[in-house]
Protein backbone atom coordinates (compact mmCIF):
# COMPACT_ATOMS: atom_id res chain seq x y z
CA UNK A 1 0.00 0.00 0.00
CA UNK A 2 0.99 3.24 -0.55
CA UNK A 3 -0.43 6.85 -0.13
CA UNK A 4 0.08 9.01 -4.06
CA UNK A 5 0.30 12.61 -4.07
CA UNK A 6 -2.98 14.65 -4.35
CA UNK A 7 -3.02 17.24 -7.33
CA UNK A 8 -4.57 20.20 -6.57
CA UNK A 9 -6.49 22.84 -8.61
CA UNK A 10 -5.46 24.78 -10.78
CA UNK A 11 -3.23 21.19 -12.19
CA UNK A 12 -4.37 20.64 -15.69
CA UNK A 13 -4.83 17.01 -15.17
CA UNK A 14 -7.76 17.84 -13.02
CA UNK A 15 -9.78 19.26 -16.63
CA UNK A 16 -9.11 16.70 -18.74
CA UNK A 17 -11.56 14.12 -19.51
CA UNK A 18 -10.39 10.79 -18.32
CA UNK A 19 -10.05 7.31 -20.59
CA UNK A 20 -12.28 4.28 -20.46
CA UNK A 21 -10.82 1.29 -18.78
CA UNK A 22 -10.77 -1.98 -21.01
CA UNK A 23 -8.05 -3.63 -19.12
CA UNK A 24 -8.56 -5.34 -16.22
CA UNK A 25 -5.27 -6.37 -14.70
CA UNK A 26 -3.06 -6.24 -11.46
CA UNK A 27 -2.02 -3.03 -11.73
CA UNK A 28 -5.65 -1.51 -12.15
CA UNK A 29 -6.22 -3.49 -8.67
CA UNK A 30 -3.26 -1.94 -6.92
CA UNK A 31 -4.10 1.63 -8.10
CA UNK A 32 -7.45 0.94 -6.62
CA UNK A 33 -6.25 0.19 -3.49
CA UNK A 34 -3.56 3.12 -3.18
CA UNK A 35 -6.52 5.41 -3.75
CA UNK A 36 -8.41 3.83 -1.41
CA UNK A 37 -5.28 4.61 0.96
CA UNK A 38 -4.73 7.86 -0.42
CA UNK A 39 -8.46 8.58 0.58
CA UNK A 40 -8.88 7.06 3.59
CA UNK A 41 -5.68 8.73 4.99
CA UNK A 42 -6.69 12.35 4.31
CA UNK A 43 -9.08 11.75 5.18
CA UNK A 44 -11.57 12.17 2.43
CA UNK A 45 -15.09 10.21 1.44
CA UNK A 46 -13.82 9.62 -2.17
CA UNK A 47 -10.87 9.98 -4.97
CA UNK A 48 -11.14 10.01 -8.76
CA UNK A 49 -7.81 9.09 -10.48
CA UNK A 50 -7.09 12.38 -12.10
CA UNK A 51 -6.95 13.63 -8.33
CA UNK A 52 -3.19 11.16 -8.51
CA UNK A 53 -2.64 12.33 -11.49
CA UNK A 54 -3.58 9.33 -13.82
CA UNK A 55 -6.62 10.17 -16.70
CA UNK A 56 -8.56 7.09 -16.33
CA UNK A 57 -12.17 6.27 -15.56
CA UNK A 58 -11.54 5.05 -12.05
CA UNK A 59 -13.50 6.08 -8.56
CA UNK A 60 -13.40 5.44 -4.92
CA UNK A 61 -15.83 5.97 -2.49
CA UNK A 62 -16.78 5.27 1.21
CA UNK A 63 -19.61 7.28 2.60
CA UNK A 64 -20.19 4.84 5.46
CA UNK A 65 -21.02 6.76 8.91
CA UNK A 66 -17.37 7.47 10.59
CA UNK A 67 -18.28 5.34 13.53
CA UNK A 68 -18.99 1.99 11.80
CA UNK A 69 -17.53 -0.10 9.75
CA UNK A 70 -15.74 0.82 6.37
CA UNK A 71 -17.41 0.02 2.83
CA UNK A 72 -15.13 0.90 0.27
CA UNK A 73 -16.56 0.95 -3.29
CA UNK A 74 -14.26 1.06 -6.02
CA UNK A 75 -15.96 1.75 -9.71
CA UNK A 76 -14.50 1.24 -12.88
CA UNK A 77 -16.22 3.18 -16.02
CA UNK A 78 -19.00 5.05 -13.51
CA UNK A 79 -21.81 6.56 -15.47
CA UNK A 80 -24.93 8.01 -14.31
CA UNK A 81 -28.16 6.24 -16.20
CA UNK A 82 -30.94 7.80 -14.13
CA UNK A 83 -30.79 11.11 -11.76
CA UNK A 84 -34.26 12.26 -9.37
CA UNK A 85 -34.99 14.86 -7.10
CA UNK A 86 -32.49 17.59 -6.11
CA UNK A 87 -30.69 18.58 -2.90
CA UNK A 88 -27.69 21.54 -2.01
CA UNK A 89 -25.23 20.31 0.44
CA UNK A 90 -22.00 21.75 1.11
CA UNK A 91 -19.21 19.97 -0.66
CA UNK A 92 -15.30 20.42 -0.36
CA UNK A 93 -12.55 18.66 -2.31
CA UNK A 94 -9.33 17.18 -1.73
CA UNK A 95 -8.02 18.76 -4.71
CA UNK A 96 -9.46 22.04 -3.72
CA UNK A 97 -8.14 21.98 -0.48
CA UNK A 98 -9.63 24.23 2.34
CA UNK A 99 -12.49 25.46 0.24
CA UNK A 100 -16.23 24.40 1.20
CA UNK A 101 -19.65 25.28 -0.56
CA UNK A 102 -22.46 24.24 -1.42
CA UNK A 103 -23.70 22.51 -4.58
CA UNK A 104 -26.66 21.68 -6.25
CA UNK A 105 -26.71 18.15 -7.37
CA UNK A 106 -29.62 15.23 -7.71
CA UNK A 107 -30.96 13.51 -5.07
CA UNK A 108 -30.98 10.16 -5.86
CA UNK A 109 -29.33 8.75 -8.46
CA UNK A 110 -28.40 5.35 -10.60
CA UNK A 111 -25.05 4.13 -11.31
CA UNK A 112 -23.71 1.73 -14.08
CA UNK A 113 -20.21 0.49 -12.94
CA UNK A 114 -17.54 -2.22 -13.67
CA UNK A 115 -16.53 -3.70 -10.40
CA UNK A 116 -12.87 -3.85 -10.20
CA UNK A 117 -12.86 -7.28 -12.17
CA UNK A 118 -14.73 -5.85 -14.88
CA UNK A 119 -18.02 -7.31 -13.48
CA UNK A 120 -20.93 -5.50 -14.49
CA UNK A 121 -23.12 -3.60 -11.74
CA UNK A 122 -26.16 -1.01 -10.95
CA UNK A 123 -26.74 0.34 -7.34
CA UNK A 124 -29.02 3.03 -7.02
CA UNK A 125 -27.48 5.57 -4.56
CA UNK A 126 -28.97 8.35 -2.25
CA UNK A 127 -27.88 10.68 0.74
CA UNK A 128 -24.16 11.49 1.03
CA UNK A 129 -23.28 8.05 -1.53
CA UNK A 130 -25.34 9.78 -4.58
CA UNK A 131 -23.74 13.20 -3.92
CA UNK A 132 -20.36 11.49 -4.04
CA UNK A 133 -21.41 9.51 -6.65
CA UNK A 134 -21.99 12.63 -8.71
CA UNK A 135 -18.76 14.65 -7.70
CA UNK A 136 -16.51 11.94 -8.36
CA UNK A 137 -17.86 11.06 -11.85
CA UNK A 138 -17.61 14.90 -12.32
CA UNK A 139 -13.91 14.46 -11.53
CA UNK A 140 -14.02 11.66 -14.71
CA UNK A 141 -15.36 14.76 -17.08
CA UNK A 142 -12.72 17.46 -15.62
CA UNK A 143 -15.74 19.21 -13.99
CA UNK A 144 -15.10 20.51 -10.35
CA UNK A 145 -17.47 20.82 -7.95
CA UNK A 146 -16.47 24.50 -8.07
CA UNK A 147 -17.21 24.76 -12.02
CA UNK A 148 -21.09 24.10 -10.84
CA UNK A 149 -20.81 27.68 -8.56
CA UNK A 150 -23.04 30.29 -10.15
CA UNK A 151 -20.29 32.99 -11.79
CA UNK A 152 -20.46 35.49 -8.83
CA UNK A 153 -19.65 32.64 -6.34
CA UNK A 154 -16.71 31.11 -8.89
CA UNK A 155 -15.14 34.52 -8.78
CA UNK A 156 -15.54 34.84 -5.18
CA UNK A 157 -13.88 31.29 -4.76
CA UNK A 158 -10.62 32.02 -7.47
CA UNK A 159 -10.18 35.20 -4.81
CA UNK A 160 -10.15 33.24 -1.90
CA UNK A 161 -8.31 30.45 -2.85
CA UNK A 162 -5.81 32.46 -4.07
CA UNK A 163 -5.69 33.68 -0.73
CA UNK A 164 -5.53 29.96 0.61
CA UNK A 165 -2.51 29.46 -1.62
CA UNK A 166 -0.46 31.95 -0.69
CA UNK A 167 -0.71 30.94 3.29
CA UNK A 168 -0.10 27.37 2.17
CA UNK A 169 3.15 28.59 0.57
CA UNK A 170 4.44 30.23 3.43
CA UNK A 171 4.13 27.43 5.73
CA UNK A 172 6.18 25.36 3.40
ZN1 LIG B 1 -13.23 16.13 -5.60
Amino acid sequence: MSILRIHHYPDPVLKLKAERITVFDTELRALASHMLETMYAAPGVGLAAPQVGISRRLIVLDCSPKDGDRQPLVAVNPEILAREGECCEEEGCLSVPEYYAKVVRSEKVRVRFQEIDGTPREIEADGLWAICFQHEIDHLDGILFVDRLSPLKRSLFRKKYQKIQEQRQEQL
